[in-house]
């Protein structure tokens, strides 16, 4: 199969790449900035390319992951930056599929969990709306992501599948390497109160999701990304700690992680308890299922 992928360059797109390459698969691969790419050993299965599409391409599935990382101080600028990052190329990709430019039977689309918005009491599945209305930032963005998504169904011909994601949990990257420094240090310890939700999913669990979207075709809509057993942060804390063989001791009270990282703390201190039942009602089997099974894998 050729899939052609946007965002491949990052976290979890490149090790997506790197799995269906070895697989045997090919990749038409985006990206803003093609000489910076360096997938050298993969270069006859992956055809780096410009965005927008000079001539028309055929694919069998479209992944798009790109968007400005929220990994950052949310500013004014940081935040239009995320925003638009990943509605205009939500934008372009849908256009191009609706002008017959790329022709794709499926469109793998980004999203996060922060649709749910937040929440210490529900479990939410892919049939529950936001409970803040999208009245929050990520809320916002992600309801933003689908809704520019959701514009390629017009044409009747592709799939779309919405890749609600939860904290991708890998070794190289991602919040994982963030969050285990402290620990490592002898300085990591509860978040907040720790009572908040942390939704995760380890990343061979991810990549293999996003394999099992491609092929399942009755699977369309909303799916959440996430392990079927969420934890709170102190939990997650507490299983680091135990995988790293490091104490779970030094607090960082709420108002100590909003004075250093400003409106982006919601990451960490605001949460939402994600089951992912559609993949599960379609037959996925995870194979991290606990944390600390995670962890024990990835640390
Ligand atoms: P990364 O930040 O690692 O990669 C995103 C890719 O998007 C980059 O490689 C880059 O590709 C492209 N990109 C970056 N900035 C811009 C921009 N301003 N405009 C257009 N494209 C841009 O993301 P992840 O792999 O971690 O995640 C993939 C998607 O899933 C992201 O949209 C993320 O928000 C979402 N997600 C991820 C989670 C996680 O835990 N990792 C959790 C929830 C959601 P290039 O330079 O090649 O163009």
């Amino acid at each position: 199969m050729k899939i052609a992928i946007f965002g491949g360059t990052g976290f979890i797109g490149s090790a997506w790449i790197e799995q269906w390459v070895q697989n045997g698969g090919k990749v038409v691969l985006f990206t803003r900035q093609p000489a910076k790419v360096d997938f050298q050993e993969l270069s006859e299965s992956v055809a780096v390319q410009a965005w927008p599409l000079q001539e028309e391409l055929k694919v069998d599935g479209v992944i798009n992951l790109a968007g400005e990382t929220i990994n950052q101080r949310w500013t004014a600028k940081a935040k239009a930056s995320i925003l638009e990052s990943r509605v205009n190329t939500t934008r372009q990709i849908v256009q191009q599929i609706l002008n017959g430019q790329l022709q794709t039977p499926t469109l793998i689309n980004g999203s996060a969990i922060g649709f749910y918005g937040h929440s210490l009491e529900k479990t939410f599945t892919e049939r529950d709306p936001s409970v803040m209305k999208h009245n929050d930032f990520l809320g916002n963005v992600t309801a933003a992501w689908e809704a520019e998504a959701e514009k390629v169904l017009a044409a009747g011909t592709t799939r779309l599948v919405k890749t609600r994601f939860g904290v991708v949990l890998g070794r190289d990257g991602g919040a994982l390497s963030r969050m285990a420094l402290p620990y490592r240090l002898f300085a990591g310890g509860p978040i907040g109160n720790g009572e908040q939700w942390v939704s995760w999913i380890h990343l061979q669990d991810a990549i293999d999701l996003l394999n099992f979207c491609l092929r399942e075709e009755q699977l369309s809509g909303p799916v959440n990304f996430t392990s079927p057993t969420s934890c709170t942060m102190n939990e997650l804390g507490s299983a680091i700690a135990a995988v790293t063989r490091r104490p779970h001791w030094l607090p960082l009270p709420s108002f100590a992680c909003k004075g250093l990282l400003g409106e982006m703390s919601d990451l960490i201190l605001k949460g939402q308890k994600v089951t992912p039942q559609k993949a599960l009602e379609h037959g996925f089997s995870f194979q991290y299922k606990t944390v600390e099974q995670a962890l024990r894998d990835l640390l």
